[in-house]
């Protein structure tokens, strides 16, 4: 999806109040129910019926009674929304979305990997093709990852996919030596370092610091906590769903995330109260981003780009996702 196809964003509507009439009418006329990511465009986010992570999306996608979900984020969510809800009309408002992440591993190189250790289970955060999720056991979230590995027999391989740093992150707290990890990475998450988090924690000492364990920092961070650079209960290794949950409950009023930006305004939104600053503004996805108002309203006038999922890849992916919902808990992915 993300090799060498023009990503420039479809552009040249505003979000005005006209926009925002024609796109909700639109909506209604079609039976649509529209899902933002947390890290769309605020005005994406503002206009959605639902706004959350992947995990929390897909829930709603699945119960919803709408005959069409507008998918307002990357390629792979809206896949996995299609694969829970094979009936229904899914479209994303422009297919180009891609992701890094889910691009650094084939389904190919996965069944490679998979003959390399036969009987191993495999563990795919969400954030992979349909045709990945085929080949998967079980797929996980953030902050159930954990959990799902805990659960895999202690005899048993597993090889986890494609986040690296999710990967350290789950092999550090199970302390599992037979968890064999993908060297995949996110390019937005891994664009924040340590030496980026610890200046800035120097600079905010009273600061709580919300990090999500994808990033390249989380390791840093926990070593950093470690020596006392960072006080440790400063810092919370959260999924983007409890960094909301935990916005709400933090006696801090001051928080620098490390995570992607567009976190920043749903934080802002549930505590306005609180100085929410990001670790590193140059953490934004473009993929996430090429879902502008103007490619919304075409998705509504033209009907595009409707998702399609083959058949038999949902069918074979379809339990592991649904393992992965009845495991995790709301608000706990990407
Ligand atoms: S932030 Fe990274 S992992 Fe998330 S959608 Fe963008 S490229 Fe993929």
């Amino acid at each position: 999806m993300t090799g060498t196809l023009d990503l420039t964003p479809l552009t040249g509507v505003e979000p005005d109040q006209a926009w925002r009439d024609e796109v909700l009418e639109l909506a209604r006329q079609q039976d649509a129910v529209l899902l933002a990511h947390n890290y769309q465009l605020p005005e994406i986010q503002d206009i959605a019926d639902h706004t959350g992570d992947s995990l929390a999306l897909s829930r709603i996608a699945a119960e919803s009674d709408a005959a069409t979900i507008i998918f307002c984020g990357v390629h792979f969510m809206a896949e996995t929304a299609k694969i829970l809800s094979p009936d229904k009309r899914v479209l994303i408002p422009d297919a180009r979305a891609g992701c890094s992440l889910a691009d650094s591993i084939t389904a190919d190189e996965l069944r490679a990997w998979k003959a390399e250790h036969p009987g191993a289970v495999v563990v795919s955060y969400v954030n992979t093709t349909a045709a990945v999720k085929a080949e998967t056991d079980i797929c996980c979230t953030s902050s159930n990852a954990v959990d799902v590995v805990a659960s895999i027999p202690a005899d048993k391989e597993v090889l986890f996919l494609p986040d690296q740093f999710l990967g350290a992150h789950v092999k550090r707290v199970t302390g599992r030596a037979n968890l064999h990890i993908w060297a995949g990475e996110c390019h937005v998450h891994a664009g924040i370092n340590g030496p980026e988090l610890a200046q800035r924690a120097a600079d905010n000492p009273d600061a709580d610091l919300f990090i999500h364990p994808e990033c390249g920092c989380a390791t840093s961070a926990l070593y950093l906590a470690g020596e006392g650079a960072v006080p440790a209960d400063k810092v919370k290794i959260l999924s983007t769903g409890d960094m909301v949950t935990q916005a709400r409950a933090t006696k801090a009023s001051t928080v620098l995330v490390a995570t992607e930006i567009g976190m920043l305004h749903q934080l802002r939104k549930a505590a306005p109260g609180i100085d929410f600053r990001a670790v590193n503004d140059r953490a934004s996805c473009r993929y996430m981003k090429m879902i502008t108002p103007a490619a919304l309203l075409r998705s509504l006038r033209e009907g595009r780009d409707e998702v399609h999922v083959d058949a038999d890849i949902a069918a074979r992916a379809r339990g592991a996702v649904q393992r992965m919902i009845e495991i995790g808990k709301p608000g706990g992915g990407e």
